[in-house]
């Protein structure tokens, strides 16, 4: 049986996992990653539809939900993107830039997991796979793990453990457990960047109109404003305006649609289309995919005569444009959703160093924290600029 000690031992070979393991393995020290799947990065493989948006060019706190806001800042601040874009160039990954400063590989995901499997070799970093750790106690100065791979000792555990998201792909909430188990507090944890689930008797109406996707600003009560497409789906929405919008809902609250972000004065257009005795259905289908301006106005009730219309009707029209509120079921749910949301409390982790202010040599990195990003490389960036400060002070 293995009684090996290490300096560190880091659990969760994903994105923070890996990362931290080869900052930690450069500094000299004696690293071992472990990991339950038998693959290391395997969120990482599947994600940005197999391309990976790993960073994004402009990343502030702003893009993070967390409990405290200041949280993430220092992290942040010490490992930029451009960091991370250096160690893609150094490896010879081609990569785009998208949307929104947004960067993919081109040639896909399993090109950075080759990068890190590379970097772990050059760290001296040991990667235990298919490892199950079934017990973790803290002794005088050292940590004690009980796994399949036998007993293990260090100096001080890393839990890179990840999210609920996609348990498929062996996500679980070892970390949220171990931090109750040492006492830490834990914030609830909900499925985010999730479709949402329209209630059952609309569903036939949203059904029909599967696949089609337009440009909206979508909203919620507590959250910002997120202009780009809606997909429609089987069940009722998705797309990255309604993945954003996604994070702040909460089920009873509305999810307010603006359908034509490009329209600026809803109420002096409509008058001059009305002036110009413009058909409704020719004007939408500028904008809108046809089969959704025929479906939208039979639901509404909005003929295309908007010569006849009062100024009644018109208000009507452009408030149901623009503020068209729909009160989704719930969440598509953790098989869906891209990351979760809540986790370790923030308020007892360094924001400097990501160790425990309670619990010495224990330290939280990536989405096992109370840290979510947008959509858009946020949460990558996250993993490898929270994994980088840990690495540095371990
Ligand atoms: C479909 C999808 C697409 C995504 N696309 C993007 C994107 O394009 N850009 C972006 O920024 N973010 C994206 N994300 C989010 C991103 O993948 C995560 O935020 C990121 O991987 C979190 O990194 P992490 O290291 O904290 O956790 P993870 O990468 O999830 O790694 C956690 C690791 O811990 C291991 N583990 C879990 N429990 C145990 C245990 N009990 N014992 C041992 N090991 C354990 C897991 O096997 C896993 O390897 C996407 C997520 C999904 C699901």
């Amino acid at each position: 049986m293995n009684q090996k000690q290490y300096d560190v031992i880091v659990i969760g070979a994903g994105a923070a996992g890996m990362m931290c393991a080869i900052e930690a393995g450069y500094r000299g020290l004696n690293v071992l990653l472990l990991d339950h799947a038998p693959k290391p990065g395997a969120k990482i493989r599947i994600s940005g539809g197999g391309k990976c948006n790993f960073t994004n060019r402009n990343v502030e706190p702003k893009h993070f939900i967390c409990s405290n806001p200041h949280f993430v800042k220092s992290a942040l601040a010490r490992y930029q993107p451009d960091a991370f874009i250096e160690r893609v160039e150094r490896h010879a990954i081609a990569y785009e830039e998208r949307d929104k400063g947004q960067l993919f590989t081109l040639d896909g995901a399993g090109q950075l997991v080759a990068m890190f499997r590379t970097e772990l070799d050059w760290a001296g970093v040991e990667l235990q796979l298919n490892c199950f750790v079934s017990n973790v106690q803290k002794g005088s100065d050292q940590w004690q793990l009980i796994t399949s791979n036998g007993s293990l000792q260090s100096q001080k555990l890393v839990v890179a453990t990840g999210g609920l998201s996609y348990p498929k792909l062996r996500a679980s909430d070892f970390g949220m457990q171990l931090a109750q188990q040492f006492g830490l507090a834990v914030m609830p944890s909900r499925p985010g960047l999730v479709p949402l689930v329209m209630p059952a008797r609309q569903q036939a109406w949203w059904s029909e109109l599967s696949g089609l996707s337009l440009r909206v600003i979508a909203s919620t009560a507590r959250g910002p404003e997120f202009d780009g497409a809606m997909l429609i789906t089987h069940q009722g929405l998705s797309g990255p305006s309604i993945l954003q919008a996604s994070n702040y809902w909460f089920a009873g609250e509305a999810i307010r649609l603006n359908l034509l972000p490009q329209i600026k004065g809803i109420a002096g257009w409509l008058q001059e289309l009305k002036q110009q005795a413009q058909p409704l259905s020719t004007v939408l289908k500028q904008y809108w995919p046809k089969r959704f301006v025929q479906a939208w106005q039979d639901k509404f009730g909005f003929d295309d005569d908007l010569a006849n219309y009062s100024q009644i009707r018109l208000d009507a029209l452009a408030e149901q444009l623009t503020a068209w509120s729909l009160y989704p079921e719930d969440t598509a749910g953790y098989a869906k959703a891209e990351v979760s949301l809540g986790g370790v409390a923030t308020d007892e982790v360094s924001s400097k160093t990501m160790e425990s202010l309670k619990v010495p040599g224990l330290y939280f990195i990536g989405e096992v924290l109370d840290v979510t990003g947008h959509l858009g490389g946020f949460n990558f960036q996250w993993a490898w600029a929270s994994a980088h400060a840990c690495a540095q002070s371990l």
